[in-house]
């Protein structure tokens, strides 16, 4: 039978733990506070800020909101988060993407200090986790490895085909399932034949941005298909990039969208911001 990988439920699990070290630490004197810097006022950005705000809410995060308007310039932006990164007050700094055309989100994600980045994007700390250093990880794909491993999935030795190569999921997947000691191929657009190299995968993670793409014709019998895609679908229900109801019969465990990767991404936020204290 084809096991259902909650997501929802292993996030909350990784809430609790973390609310019972800060509710620890507050004991102790020690409150942890994220900056939220949003500019401009983008429904969807309005929303995925809201959600953080209330996770820290929700472990005993205090989180500082700043809220600047969409003629924001770059420069004032990163004065701002030259602020922040000298506050010793503020431990963690996350900046919601997308920003203004006229900003550049390669500069400001790069003027945030790697020791409050908590989103995992500066360079400092994609080249820590490249060669197995301390420092913060991308959190979808570190909720992924807590997903598989939570779920007692083995990793060491199996067949990963990661479908998808952004610097924010699909390239640090690759490196966390290497790390684990997967045999691990990166596939993307340009690959050649991806049904016949999606079906060599034990474990297929999917992160292509491409709604229900995957059907069960690129998923070997017994694999583990992990859906990173989130999609409204011609019904406006969501959807992932993988076919579910075609696919899950073939599968050993997948996960659902919703309810999957998706409340793993806010509880590894909320992971990074309590590993801020000891960084
Ligand atoms: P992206 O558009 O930056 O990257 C997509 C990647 O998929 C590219 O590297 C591209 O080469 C590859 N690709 C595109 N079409 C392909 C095809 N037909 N065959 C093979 N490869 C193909 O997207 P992203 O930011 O990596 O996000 C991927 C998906 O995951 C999106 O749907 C996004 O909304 C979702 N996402 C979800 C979460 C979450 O928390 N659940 C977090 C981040 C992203």
């Amino acid at each position: 039978m084809t096991q259902v990988i909650n997501g929802k439920e292993i996030a909350g699990q990784i809430r609790e733990e973390l609310r019972h070290k800060v509710m620890k630490w507050k004991a102790e004197g020690i409150e942890i506070t994220l900056a939220v810097v949003q500019v401009g006022n983008d429904a969807a950005s309005g929303i995925y800020v809201r959600n953080k705000k209330k996770a820290c809410e929700d472990i005993g995060i205090h989180s500082l909101s700043c809220q600047l308007p969409e003629e924001t310039k770059e420069q004032e932006l990163l004065n701002l988060i030259d602020s922040l990164n000298s506050r010793q007050d503020v431990n963690g700094i996350l900046v919601q993407l997308p920003l203004p055309g006229h900003i550049s989100e390669e500069k400001v994600l790069d003027r945030i200090s790697p020791l409050k980045d908590v989103d995992g994007f500066h360079p400092r700390n994609v080249g820590a986790m490249c060669i197995g250093k301390t420092g913060f990880v991308s959190c979808t794909p570190a909720g992924i490895i807590e997903l598989l491993k939570r779920s007692n999935i083995e990793i060491a030795g199996k067949e990963c085909v990661v479908i998808g190569r952004s610097n924010i999921v699909g390239k640090p997947m690759a490196l966390l399932m290497l790390r684990e000691n997967a045999t691990v191929t990166i596939a993307h657009s340009k690959t050649k034949n991806l049904k016949e190299v999606a079906g060599r995968a034990d474990i297929l993670i999917v992160a292509a941005g491409r709604p229900k793409m995957i059907t069960s014709d690129y998923v070997k019998e017994g694999a583990v298909v992990i859906d990173v895609g989130i999609h409204r679908d011609e019904n406006n229900k969501l959807c992932g990039d993988v076919d579910y109801y075609n696919v899950a019969s073939r599968c050993s465990a997948i996960t659902p969208v919703p309810g999957g990767v998706g409340p793993m991404t806010i509880a590894m936020l909320m992971y990074n911001c309590v590993e801020s204290i000891s960084l």
